[in-house]
């Protein structure tokens, strides 16, 4: 989310939120206690370095909101973390659960390091440390807060974290559940590393099978043909790219921070990931057209633009140069509220980061179930789906004196894998979360945009479920 300039991260995100409820008749006590961070834990603990020195580490773990437990939400490395950060993050994850209906309160994590100054042997000493004070403060469990990777975290500290807690929680038998973002030999799930891109090809899919949405943009119906461009080739960009073409649509321009290519026929994102990786540049990939400025894809004519790099990409200065009839926030906060005010005057759709890119949150949580459950997803009815299925195509081959083809017939046989599971559940939550805030915006014309209706969703149901749990005395 962009921090608007006279404003810190957390004021600009209660500013969101105020101009959001304001479409509620909520009690302002509730909102009130809803905005407010309920614990904020900062700490500092020293570590020795590989030279033998000794450096004080500051680092915080921020619980937005207990009103579902446990509170959810990464942990960032990174040399600008701050409480007011933290804070900010922290209250957006609240809001992102309660829209996808993930059934967590909101919670984030910040060590402030720059993790390439220090060893992989001192990342994992501070990794512990941070993780066993956590422990001491009960800040950290399977049905306290789950922590995951962010900035500058990934498996590697997620396998730190489990081993532990586990440690220091014998015979806790849920302890794998305490963080999710793990390596599957550690308890992850599969289908977590595409699961962003993937919410965000399923997100905007949603949208463009919507009729009226459609019309009122001027565009046809459906993702095939539809003509994307993709800021941003790393892990969420490249996955939204690669799903968006596997659907039909045409990939015609990527950018990456050294520059950006344009071809109307359509790109590989995987030919052009190869190709940088070969020569160091997204630039020159053949059959492509060089831009002067990588900024400049932005200003591309294309039906649906990607930002999945950075924040701010997309401001006062070159919103009205966007050409896109629809932007989809898969980065955090790309685009600013200058740049919501201009898409708003041109009819430009902006579907907001906070649900589009919940796809992470959401396999984190069938993570964390699965975890709960003890069980890979798919290992209880596999081979009976695929029994049953062949049984019942056995049938309808014998009754029609017809046999399908051999690729049918692997189709319609197939049991369910974890990741096919995963995929599903990742699917049918980003269409209820994209219908859901479309019917919150549709019931009111005088919500201005798609970010709003989607805040709007999200106090109504955490709002809710304050009111029927009532406020302690
Ligand atoms: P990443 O580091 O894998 O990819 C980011 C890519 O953007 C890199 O390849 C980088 O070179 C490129 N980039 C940097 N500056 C650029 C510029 N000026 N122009 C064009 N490209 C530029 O990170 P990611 O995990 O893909 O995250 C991207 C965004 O999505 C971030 O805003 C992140 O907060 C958000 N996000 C990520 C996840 C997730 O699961 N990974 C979940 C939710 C939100």
């Amino acid at each position: 989310m962009s921090a608007h300039q006279a404003y810190s991260f957390f004021q600009s995100v209660e500013r969101s939120f105020d101009k959001a409820a304001k479409f509620t008749n909520w009690d302002l006590g509730i909102l009130e206690q809803i905005k407010a961070c309920n614990s904020v834990y900062q700490m500092r603990f020293p570590i020795k370095k590989d030279d033998g020195s000794i450096e004080v580490i500051e680092a915080y773990r921020v619980q937005h909101s207990q009103h579902k437990s446990p509170c959810k939400g990464g942990i960032r490395f990174s040399d600008e973390v701050n409480q007011d950060e933290v804070m900010a993050l922290a209250s957006l994850m609240t809001y992102k659960c309660a829209i996808v209906n993930v059934p967590f309160g909101g919670g984030k994590g910040g060590i402030k390091i720059n993790p390439r100054k220090y060893s992989e042997y001192e990342l994992e000493k501070i990794t512990r440390r941070y993780t066993a004070e956590l422990v001491k403060k009960n800040f950290i469990g399977p049905g306290i807060d789950v922590p995951a990777p962010d900035y500058g975290t990934g498996p590697r500290e997620m396998a730190w974290i489990v081993d532990t807690y586990a440690s220091l929680r014998p015979g806790e038998i849920d302890a794998a559940g305490c963080v999710t973002g793990k390596p599957i030999t550690q308890g992850g799930v599969r289908g977590r590393t595409e699961a962003t891109g993937l919410g965000v090809f399923f997100g905007i899919r949603e949208v463009c099978n919507m009729e009226d949405v459609m019309k009122k943009l001027g565009l046809t119906l459906g993702i095939e043909g539809k003509t994307i461009v993709v800021q941003g080739l790393g892990n969420v960009g490249y996955h939204s790219a690669k799903f968006f073409r596997e659907a039909g649509a045409k990939v015609v321009g990527l950018a990456e921070y050294e520059g950006a290519i344009y071809n109307a026929d359509g790109l590989n994102e995987d030919d052009v990931f190869q190709h940088r990786k070969k020569t160091g540049s997204i630039l020159n990939f053949p059959g492509a057209t060089n831009l002067a400025k990588n900024t400049d894809a932005l200003e591309l004519e294309c039906d649906i633009l990607i930002p999945a790099a950075l924040e701010n990409v997309i401001n006062g200065d070159n919103a009205q140069r966007v050409k896109a009839k629809i932007v989809g926030e898969a980065a955090n906060g790309p685009c600013t509220p200058e740049a919501d005010e201009v898409f708003t005057q041109k009819g430009i759709l902006c579907v907001p980061d906070m649900y589009l890119n919940a796809g992470g949150v959401t396999v984190s949580y069938f993570e964390w179930l699965k975890n709960l459950s003890h069980v890979r997803y798919g290992r209880m009815e596999k081979r009976f789906t695929e029994n049953l299925n062949g049984h019942i195509l056995g049938q309808i081959e014998e009754l029609s004196g017809k046999k399908v083809s051999d690729k049918e017939r692997q189709f319609i046989m197939h049991g369910p894998e974890e990741q096919d599971l995963v995929h599903s559940g990742l699917e049918e939550t980003m269409i209820s979360a994209t219908r859901e805030i479309m019917a919150v915006w549709n019931a009111n014309p005088a919500i201005p945009d798609m970010r709003t209706a989607a805040y709007i969703s999200a106090i109504n149901k955490v709002a809710t479920s304050y009111a029927e749990l009532g406020i302690f005395p």
